[in-house]
């Protein structure tokens, strides 16, 4: 697997000095090409703030307080500090090499523009030499790739459903080609039959166009059926990594449990839903320690004191493909065997 994004210690905060919140603290996470790496957690656990640190989109008073964020472009012999870029630099890497389809398409969509003007806008900003019989082409092309007839070009956004407007997102997104997708809870605002179309179109269009998903949502239900790999996020710190099947058949981090326990089993027996207790914290006063602490039903004396930092665990065949961040894992602390032995 190479890497197409590679995301190193980065921080974030809001606001500044003795006040600032840390919504998100050192994190770690690997892309690579062609896959689909899920991003789960409860609201404000800082995952639509990290995708927005990562594209430069995070507005005022959000501060990247440090790390790197590396694209390695397919054309490019060496990574590319994301953070460093310019203003010009920047303008080419969304939409060239990065795009988002955000939740909401009807506040994403200027709705007094057509659909065509608003995918042609995109061609004459990133692609000038392109004539206006070619971008109108281009603009149809895109439109059937994402199962909408070429006749509603001429449509407002307010003509067409809320389906319908997610996917022009998704074609407005597919315009340059990218290399990286950001997906940041895309269907949530759709009902279930509508979100798996979308999605199982997405996963469709990934197959054909060869694009990484960074496919980020509360629904890890979602994630487990349709990424290569989750990442879970509690308190702004990555806290669980792992293969998809791993995650949903044998979860580590108590965290991660509650979260696959407060959705129904799309396959299988039904189960009672178990939920978690409590409500995330407030990021102004995070609890000490493993932030999540006073939620977590195997909490023991060090948790509340030391905060776990995020280790590879090896599992049965050796692999160590997953990480959890837990004193669990630390048998000479715990006197628990490890969350990872089974
Ligand atoms: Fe629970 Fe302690 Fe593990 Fe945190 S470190 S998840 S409190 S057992």
């Amino acid at each position: 697997m190479t890497p197409v994004l590679e995301i190193r210690d980065l921080s974030v905060d809001y606001g500044q000095g003795e006040g600032a919140v840390h919504a998100v603290s050192s994190v770690n996470l690997v892309l690579n090409r062609g896959e689909v790496l899920g991003l789960a957690g409860e609201s404000g656990s800082g995952k639509s703030t990290l995708a927005y640190a990562m594209t430069r989109l995070l507005p005022p008073p959000g501060l990247i307080t440090g790390g790197e964020v590396l694209h390695h472009g397919r054309d490019k012999p060496e990574p590319v500090d994301v953070l460093g870029l310019t203003p010009k630099q920047l303008r080419s890497f969304r939409w060239n090499d990065i795009a988002i389809v955000f939740q909401g398409a009807m506040n994403s969509l200027n709705p007094v523009s057509t659909v065509a003007a608003q995918l042609e806008d995109i061609y004459r900003a990133h692609r000038p030499e392109m004539s206006r019989a070619q971008r109108t082409k281009r603009s149809a092309e895109l439109l059937r790739l994402v199962g909408i007839s070429a006749d509603r070009l001429g449509s407002y956004p307010h003509q067409l459903s809320g389906g319908m407007r997610q996917r022009v997102m998704i074609a407005m997104a597919l315009a340059l080609d990218p290399e990286i997708i950001i997906m940041d809870e895309p269907t949530t605002a759709l009902d279930v039959v509508m979100q798996r179309q979308i999605l199982e179109q997405m996963m469709r269009l990934r197959e054909e166009l060869g694009f990484s998903v960074l496919f980020i949502t509360h629904d890890i239900s979602l994630l487990v059926e349709f990424s290569d790999r989750i990442a879970i996020m509690y308190a702004g710190r990555i806290v669980e990594q792992a293969a998809s099947e791993d995650m949903y058949r044998a979860s580590s981090h108590p965290y991660s449990k509650g979260l696959l326990g407060s959705f129904p089993a799309l396959h299988g027996p039904r189960r009672p839903l178990t939920g978690i207790p409590g409500s995330p914290p407030d990021m102004r006063t995070v609890p000490s320690g493993c932030p999540f602490h006073p939620r977590c039903p195997s909490a023991f004396d060090v948790c509340e004191r030391e905060i776990p930092v995020l280790e590879k665990l090896s599992g049965a065949n050796g692999d160590s493909s997953r990480s959890v961040a837990c004193w669990l894992n630390t048998p000479s602390l715990s006197g628990h065997p490890g969350v990872g032995a089974t």
